[in-house]
């Protein structure tokens, strides 16, 4: 399942950052996860319960996440817009098919909540 893997990811992190902050357990995390990742939030979400029992420092601790757009701006005309399949992508205001992916692609712990 990919979703296990950015949440291992995610775990992993927040692990280190944790320990550096001498946090012995996390009660939150905040996620802001780009739609071109493909993580559906409740495969996050069953991820994250099948993957926390086996560390003690993340016992009840809640995973939020945030899902971002894929915003496409054309390379043509420079007009933004967001999309929703990332096959064939015109720009509805030009016509052009070459543009730049500006936001969605992001995998970021925006904050974590411990003690
Ligand atoms: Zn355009």
């Amino acid at each position: 399942m990919h979703e296990s893997s950015l949440v291992e990811f995610t775990l992993n992190a927040v692990e280190d950052k944790a320990a550096s902050m001498n946090i012995k357990k996390v009660t939150l995390i905040h996620l802001t996860c780009g739609k071109m990742r493909g993580a559906i939030p409740q495969l996050m979400n069953e991820a994250f319960r099948l993957l926390t029992p086996a560390r003690p420092m993340f016992h009840g601790a809640v995973l939020e996440m945030e899902e971002t757009p894929i915003i496409a701006k054309c390379r043509a005309c420079n007009s933004q817009h967001e999309i929703e399949e990332f096959h064939d992508i015109t720009c509805p205001a030009c016509g052009g098919k070459e543009y730049d992916i500006i936001s969605g692609e992001e995998l970021r712990i925006d904050y974590f909540e411990g003690e």
